[in-house]
């Protein structure tokens, strides 16, 4: 006979463990199961060294389901945005713009976390909630739907009936291929780098995006490491630069990134193993099917630029949350599902053509292209009401 629950989250991503957690804090029986059980130490083979900035909304809600207290005292707050256009052969900094938070906030634009750290402090918490079932090494198979209930059978060779599954089984995510719900996807040729740095000059909790060609150089602060000022690097790049990056000895990467950030932070120390990620922009056509949600990565994947992924997937999430406190009784029916699409479906699709218009900018080649694009940002930062109205849509309160 089929384990009966409320919710079957498919995926123990950041975004899964996420939601298994605060629909579990809301008082849902939930199920949650991944294949790949989480890597939840810095320095294990597999782990997850991306970071994330949590923006202030994405904070409220950790905060709201009690997933905050673990992660405050590992964060680093982000109260300066810089962007830097750089030119030249030998990089420099062109044209230099803070975006400072006080601006239209008394607190930072966000806090940077380890992914790593993140699936730690995720799991601790589901481990305190008696009616969340985390189940790691064990997948999502199949799907069968009624107008009542779900039907997943898993990997084990049993089966779940849940009320609601919430996709967050990732870019390729099973649930949705099951619920034949098509994707688009544009490919950039690119891949990031990702990895920790220290440096000898401190970040002063600046987080800096470096333009030139091929795409950002972003450092995210993050608290110090071994007594050193330290940051994550999201390095973008065309593919095949990016994996010769990946492939060099540590001193001749150490000696490119020291040119590619500018000398900004000094000489740069790589402070982790480099990790690879392919960079795509998808999106579902729909975000939602017969009793299932399709949440995070499942749902849409930009390039990361402005630390927009995760935080648009827990906007996703809020959303579920509030339509399910609104009428529990109606969890997983179609009236629940059709107003999630409508909520959710075209702000992500605007910002998909958001990011990516960001990231072709950020991969001009052409030096005209490249000057131009330093103009419009002189331009955009110069009316005081644009540059607001930019930081609080980077925010996502507008
Ligand atoms: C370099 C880089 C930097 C980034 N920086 C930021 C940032 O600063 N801020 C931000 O907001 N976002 C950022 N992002 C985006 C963010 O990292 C992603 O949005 C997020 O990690 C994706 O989470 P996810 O849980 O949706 O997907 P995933 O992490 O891919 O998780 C999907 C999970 O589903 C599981 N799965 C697969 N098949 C099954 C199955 N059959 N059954 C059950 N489970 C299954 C997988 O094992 C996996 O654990 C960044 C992304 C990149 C590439």
């Amino acid at each position: 006979m089929a384990e009966q629950c409320d919710i079957l989250v498919s995926g123990g991503g950041v975004a899964g463990l996420t939601a298994a957690a605060c629909f579990g804090a809301a008082g849902f029986k939930v199920i949650c199961v991944d294949p790949t059980p989480p890597v939840t130490s810095r320095d294990a083979e597999g782990s997850d060294l991306r970071t994330t900035a949590f923006l202030q909304p994405a904070q409220e809600l950790l905060s709201q389901y009690d997933l905050w207290e673990g992660l405050a005292d590992h964060a680093a707050p982000l109260q300066i945005m810089r962007i830097v256009d750089a030119g030249g052969a030998l990089p420099q900094a062109r044209i230099v713009k803070d975006f400072n938070a006080s601006d239209i906030s008394d607190r930072p634009f966000g806090w940077n976390l380890p992914n790593w750290l993140l699936r730690r402090e995720f799991l601790a918490r589901i481990e305190g909630l008696a009616n969340v079932d985390f189940r790691p090494g064990t997948g999502t198979k199949s799907l069968f739907t009624r107008t009542g209930e779900a039907r997943v059978s898993l990997s084990d060779g049993s089966e779940v009936e849940a009320r609601l599954v919430v996709a967050c089984d990732g870019r390729n995510s099973p649930m949705r291929e099951a619920a034949g719900i098509p994707v688009k996807t544009t490919r950039y040729g690119q891949k990031a780098l990702a990895f920790a740095v220290t440096h000898p000059v401190p970040h002063e909790n600046v987080s800096t995006e470096i333009h030139r060609s091929g795409g950002p150089f972003t450092l995210v602060p993050l608290p110090d490491y071994e007594g050193q000022p330290s940051s994550a690097i999201v390095w973008m790049e065309r593919g095949a630069r990016a994996d010769e990056l990946l492939r060099m000895a540590p001193e001749r990467f150490e000696a490119e990134m020291t040119r590619r950030s500018c000398g900004l932070f000094g000489d740069l120390k790589l402070a982790s193993r480099r990790t690879i990620w392919p960079i795509i922009s998808q999106s579902a056509a729909r975000l939602d099917g017969e009793r299932l949600a399709l949440m995070a990565e499942a749902a849409h994947v930009v390039p990361p630029i402005g630390a927009q992924g995760l935080n648009m997937s827990l906007v996703d999430l809020r959303c579920l949350l509030d339509l399910a406190a609104a009428r529990p009784e109606g969890l997983g029916d179609a009236e629940m599902l059709s107003a999630y699409h409508k909520a959710r479906h075209n702000e992500i699709l605007l910002r998909i053509k958001g990011i990516d218009l960001l990231n072709r900018t950020s991969m001009l080649a052409p030096r005209p292209l490249r000057d131009l694009r330093a103009l419009g940002l002189n331009a955009l930062y110069s009316l005081a009401p644009v540059r607001r109205t930019l930081m609080q849509m980077g925010l996502g309160v507008k």
